[in-house]
Order: C-alpha cells, then sequence, then structure tokens
C-alpha cells in the first residue's frame, strides 16, 4: 500500500448494505454476476484523499477504470468493509489463561478460575491490568476494529485501579479505538449502600451501568433500583442476560418490561440471552417481541457461548448456546456479534478479530443462508448501539477507516483466516502486526 495522501482503489467490491441507497439503486439496472448478487456485493473504485473517501465510482460492465495520474491500488475484486466494532469485551480479564485457567471448561469453573485470579490472589494489580488490557486493544486494532466496549469486573477492592486504567487506555488510543466501558456486578450491589456511589463513579469515568441478571424473586425491585439510577444519571445500560440453558431463565422478558415501565430513552444492550433458544416458540416470540418494543440491542457472543454452554463433563455438546439471533433480527431487534471473552476461563482462545466472531457467527448461526446484511452485525449496528452512527457507512466524506480483504465472495472470506488483510485507517494502511505473547511472560 502507498503511503500517499491521494489515491485511487480501484475494483473493491462492497457489501451493499454500507453503501448510500442512491447509489445503490443504479445497482438493480446493471448486469451484475451471481457471485455479486448473491452476496449483494457492489463493485466500485475509491478515491481516497487526506484521509477521507472522495468518491466512489460504481463499477459496472461497461464502465472504465478512472483515468487519472493518481497512485492506484488494485484490489482485484478484493471485498472492503468499514472498520470493525466489538460491542462486548472482558479487555480485564483477557490473556490470564495460563496463570488461572479453566480445566473443566464449565462456567462454574470460569467464575471459580477469575475469582481466584482477581479477588484471592489479588492479580489485577496496576501494572497487571495495563498490560493485559492494552494488549487486547493492539490485537484488536491490528485486526481492523475502531471501537470496543468491554465490561469490567468490578469487587470493591478492584474499581479504583480498573477505572483508572480504563481512563488512561481510552486517552491513549482515542483516534485508533474508540474505548467505552460497562461496569459488571451483581445487580444487588445498586441496593446497598455504596450501589447510588458507584453509579456516580460509572457516570464519572462517562461508562455505561451494567451487571449480570439473575432469575430471583428479587428480580423486578433490583431491576427498577438500576433503571432509576441510570435515568437520574442519564447513562445507558449494559446486561448479562441469561447466560445459561434453563428456559426458566426469563430476565430478558422482565428487563425489557422494566424498560416500558420507566419509558427508557437511552440505549440498553443485552448480552448472550442463550435460554431464549431453549424456550417454547410462544413464550420466546412474546419476549423478542418485547424486547423490539423496548428498543433494546441484542448481542449474541457465538464462540464464547459455544465454548460454556452445554459442557457436561466427558459428554459431546447437543446444542449450540447462542441466542435466537434470526428470529430477532427477523423481528426488526438489531443484533450485534462479538468477541466477548478473550483466553481467560470464560473463553480459552480468541484474539478479538472480529473477521473469526463472524466468521464463526456465521457458521453456528446459519447466517450465510443467504448472507443478507449480517456483516451489519460486526461493524454499523454495534457501532450505533454505541452511539457511534459515524462508523460503519463507506460514503463520500466519511473518514477512510477501512478493512480490505483478498477474498472476494463471502465463501473466500470466510474460508481463510484473512491474515494478510490491509487495515485502512485514515487513509494510510496500518502496521498490522500482531503482539508477541511474550509481552505477557512475566505477568504469568
Ligand atoms: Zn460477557
Amino acid at each position: 500500500m502507498p503511503v500517499p495522501s491521494h489515491y485511487w482503489i480501484i475494483n473493491v467490491r462492497i457489501p451493499d448494505c454500507f453503501i448510500d441507497s442512491a447509489i445503490r439503486e443504479q445497482n438493480l439496472e446493471s448486469n451484475l454476476s451471481t457471485t455479486l448478487q448473491r452476496d449483494r456485493l457492489f463493485p466500485c473504485h475509491l478515491e481516497i484523499s487526506d484521509g477521507q473517501i472522495l468518491q466512489l465510482v460504481p463499477d459496472f460492465q461497461d464502465s472504465q477504470i478512472p483515468i487519472t495520474n493518481l497512485p492506484i491500488v488494485d484490489a482485484k475484486q478484493g471485498i472492503i468493509i468499514p472498520c470493525f466494532v466489538d460491542l462486548h469485551t472482558h479487555l480485564d480479564k483477557g490473556h490470564l489463561w495460563e496463570r488461572n485457567p479453566n480445566l473443566d471448561g464449565t462456567f462454574q469453573g470460569a467464575l471459580q478460575a477469575v475469582h481466584r485470579d482477581c479477588a484471592e490472589q489479588r492479580n489485577w494489580n496496576y501494572d497487571d491490568l495495563y498490560r493485559r488490557m492494552e494488549f487486547g486493544l493492539k490485537c484488536s486494532y491490528a485486526h481492523g476494529t475502531k471501537a470496543i466496549r468491554t465490561h469490567l469486573d468490578c469487587p470493591p477492592h478492584q474499581i479504583k485501579t480498573s477505572f483508572q486504567i480504563f481512563r488512561e487506555l481510552r486517552e491513549k488510543w482515542k483516534g485508533k479505538v474508540s474505548l467505552q466501558a460497562v461496569s459488571l456486578v451483581q445487580l444487588a450491589y445498586f441496593e446497598t449502600q455504596e450501589g447510588e456511589q458507584f453509579a456516580d463513579m460509572i457516570a464519572d469515568i462517562g461508562g455505561i451501568m451494567g451487571g449480570t441478571v439473575r432469575m430471583s424473586p428479587d428480580l423486578d425491585r433490583y431491576l427498577d433500583r438500576i433503571f432509576t439510577l441510570a435515568k437520574e444519571r442519564n447513562l445507558c445500560l449494559d446486561f448479562h442476560a441469561d447466560e445459561n440453558d434453563n428456559p426458566e431463565s426469563r430476565t430478558l422478558h422482565h428487563i425489557a418490561e422494566t424498560a416500558l415501565k420507566h419509558g427508557f430513552s437511552s440505549q440498553i444492550v443485552c448480552g448472550h440471552c442463550c435460554s431464549l433458544a431453549v424456550q417454547d416458540e410462544e413464550t420466546a416470540k412474546e419476549t423478542i417481541a418485547l424486547v423490539k418494543q423496548a428498543g433494546i440491542g441484542i448481542v449474541s457472543l457465538p464462540m464464547c457461548n459455544l465454548y460454556l454452554q452445554d459442557r457436561v463433563a466427558e459428554r459431546t455438546p447437543r446444542w449450540r448456546g447462542v441466542t435466537l439471533v434470526r428470529e430477532l433480527d427477523a423481528a426488526g431487534v438489531s443484533v450485534a456479534l462479538s468477541s466477548d471473552n478473550c483466553r481467560d476461563p470464560f473463553y480459552g482462545f480468541g484474539d478479538h478479530d472480529m473477521l473469526q466472531v463472524f466468521s464463526m457467527g456465521t457458521k453456528i448461526c446459519h447466517l450465510d443462508t443467504p448472507y443478507d446484511n449480517w456483516i451489519e452485525s460486526v461493524t454499523s449496528r454495534p457501532a450505533a448501539l454505541m452511539g457511534l452512527s459515524d462508523i460503519g457507512k463507506i460514503s463520500i466524506g466519511q473518514p477512510a477507516d477501512l478493512v480490505l480483504f483478498k477474498a472476494r465472495s463471502y465463501s473466500e472470506l470466510l474460508s481463510r483466516p484473512q491474515s494478510d488483510r490491509i487495515v485502512i485507517r485514515n487513509g494510510v494502511a496500518i502496521d498490522t502486526t500482531l503482539p508477541d505473547y511474550s509481552e505477557l511472560d512475566d505477568l504469568l
């Protein structure tokens, strides 16, 4: 890739959901190949100048490559998309696998291992946490991600350090990765004396209020409390909901009901929602309708769900663990896919590569029949749910923050890891070298 500030990228294919409808309609009059039609890819050329997209010229069979004396990059029909957005991560737990692995691979095993690492051994000091969290950011950035929301475990002894590091990293990575933080606590914590003060601390860092929601006789009271605190401070909400296979687990339903009751107008995101997939159709349908009505966004974590759900010793898993992504999408709910945990007790693998998330998500949830506009689930949809609506379009005047692949169709895209992808930020190809694992050696 050249470094000039003004150049063309010719012969690219853009998923048409990222293009203005006025330009997209020209598509209808052209004779596109079956692959382009099936994958909804729009052939065009892009002019980049001073970090922005200056022109988008459709490339139909009778059209010419722009005549120019500017430098040209020939993408050879490769797919180009806006940078990724990762709506649900746990940067604070990342990369502690070797130190405290989850050897039985269960959800309980994960909780215990993290508790051991964070609360018993008190490993999450400033240096440890800063370096592990930044390692995750380096991976994300190199893979082509532009914005990340991380949940932060908030046992009382940890809050100050975690919030301080979050602030520092958000500042340091500004312009590269937009960073958001959500509190991760049991909802009951907001009922304690410290609860209100904690809500103020979240507001103070510009964070999002959240926690793990579990079925309990007190659930509606807990929800009332957190919704009230969030409303008073004008904060968004983000919950871990129904991360289990129990059909009786219907916290998503309770969250949607509470949102409607409070007339809550800030964005709510619910993650996991696995149990929705094991409920009878009628029950699930009713919840989905409420979720739609309440304007709640759903983030599915397909890799982590595949790993933790239905794990029983010496038995082969029978279900994939994911929520009803297709049914939610069909009902008009905004559905995103995200990384979740990364080489920690909740997921022993991962590298914050959103292409891998999309690839795995497509295969786990059958999003290939058809691909439709599911690529939005790792780009524009999570961006909108994070309030970053300027991210996720490829249009004139937008920053040239793009990921270019050699793959010319979704089948090619999702068959290789695409490690040779080109990540363009403000018009310039960045160094996509991943951080070396040895950077963390002395923390283990
Ligand atoms: Zn999570």
